[in-house]
């Protein structure tokens, strides 16, 4: 059972033009997710993700693990800490990077990404053979840049979490063909989130390479622009990916074996998604000023069971226990699993509850109104801003997703 009575989901007022420890407020995904509880600053471009953010994040990354595997991602971890040398071998020890060093005075990176980690990693097991290739390996980790302006809330941080993959191939048409499937992959992974990101040529700079294309999702607080029919708009750049050439390879010393000839450097290529941007963009993109809008496969919760306020007549037939009879035959019944949050502040009156929930951006809402008490019984369901009156059954089917044909009003 899930009860928000019990949920860590420390609920802020923030004040017009207010600024709280650490944080400056400047946009609407950062103000909504400090004041709905969902992450709260530790330090300048800091955050911790509290329960219901975690959930979201933990959605999203399911969706990015099945995409990438699909085509043929293999998952890994590598270490956040990487060998500070092996950044100054390929020349991108920056500013940007945050250092620390071990007792003996041995330094590392904390990485912001990890091409040097995975070529040194390649030159390690290797040399490969031309028929283990093409590879694609993945991993979804924190990442540490210092940046100069932490801004945006979870857009800009200074410790995120990321997607990051990539390809080995033993010819420049293989990564290109690589680079296209992936690129497909990320097409569908938008397209489940009902995201409408633009794919945009962009230069290749300091990580080097042949081919690059940033995914860019038109949202207010975006820092970069996209075009689109009439001109452009703001947009945060959600995804960047990079057909990279054997600019690590050959410095690292990571090698393919072809059918013939001496050892070759691998060609590489390189796929980001910032997660918790990405997350931090769709709701920048889909909310309103007071209430999270989120794609609907990765709303913290599908849906949210609201019962009767204490001593209300409603109260008489539907007590805690029966209301939690209810969540449980919800929850076990339906393909809400695992998935139906419980508002159990009886001594709040639903209207309260429901501008709550609102708030939160829950897609499915479910009120055990006054209807409750005719017979038969009926429920209440909000979704996509209508309302239906169901009985029990109908309810069931309408959570699975099947049409009851009863007349639905606007909310
Ligand atoms: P930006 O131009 O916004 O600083 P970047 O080009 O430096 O980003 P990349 O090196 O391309 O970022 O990193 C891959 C992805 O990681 C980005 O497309 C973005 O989604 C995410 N990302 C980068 N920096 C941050 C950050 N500071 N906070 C959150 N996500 C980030
Ligand atoms: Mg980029």
């Amino acid at each position: 059972m899930k009860f928000v009575s019990q949920l860590l989901q420390p609920l802020l007022t923030i004040p017009k033009n207010a600024k709280i420890k650490n944080t400056e407020i400047t946009c609407k995904s950062q103000k909504l997710l400090l004041e709905c509880g969902l992450i709260r600053p530790t330090a300048s471009g800091l955050f911790a993700l509290l329960p219901l953010a975690l959930r979201a994040v933990d959605k999203l990354e399911a969706l990015v693990r099945h995409r990438i595997e699909e085509v043929g991602g293999q998952r890994l971890s590598l270490p956040a800490l990487t060998a500070a040398n092996l950044w100054e071998k390929t020349g991108r020890m920056s500013e940007e990077l945050l250092k620390v060093q071990d007792r003996t005075g041995r330094s590392f990176v904390l990485a912001p990404t990890h091409e040097e980690a995975i070529a040194d990693l390649l030159a390690d097991v290797g040399p490969l053979s031309y028929k283990q290739l093409p590879l694609l390996v993945y991993q979804i980790s924190d990442k540490f840049r210092d940046e100069l302006r932490p801004k945006h809330g979870v857009l800009r941080a200074r410790s995120f979490r990321m997607l990051d993959a990539y390809g080995a191939h033993a010819s420049h048409e293989h990564a290109v063909t690589t680079y296209h499937r992936v690129t497909d992959a990320y097409q569908k992974l938008f397209k489940d989130l009902h995201l409408k990101v633009y794919r945009v040529a962009a230069e290749c700079g300091d990580m080097g390479g042949s081919e690059s294309h940033e995914w860019q999702l038109p949202a207010p607080a975006g820092e970069d622009r996209v075009p689109t029919d009439g001109g452009s708009v703001s947009s945060v750049e959600v995804g960047h990916t990079f057909i990279l050439g054997t600019r690590y390879s050959a410095t690292l010393g990571a090698h393919c074996v072809p059918p013939s000839g001496p050892p070759q450097p691998l060609h590489m290529s390189c796929y980001g998604i910032g997660i918790t941007r990405l997350l931090g963009a769709s709701l920048e993109a889909l909310s309103t000023d007071t209430a999270l809008r989120w794609p609907a496969a990765i709303a913290p919760y599908r849906a949210i069971l609201i019962g009767p306020k204490e001593g209300s007549k409603e109260w008489a037939l539907y007590d805690p226990t029966r209301v939690s009879e209810l969540y449980e035959e919800l929850s076990h019944t339906t393909s809400l699993r695992g998935d139906l949050l419980c508002d159990d502040r009886h001594q709040m009156t639903v209207g309260k509850r429901l501008l709550m929930a609102d708030k939160m951006g829950y897609p499915e809402v479910i009120v055990i109104g006054k209807a409750a008490l005719e017979t038969p019984p009926r429920f209440e369901l909000r979704a996509s801003g209508r309302v239906q009156l169901l009985t029990w059954p109908e309810l069931m089917m309408a959570l699975a997703g099947v049409e009851t044909g009863r007349a639905t009003a606007q909310i």
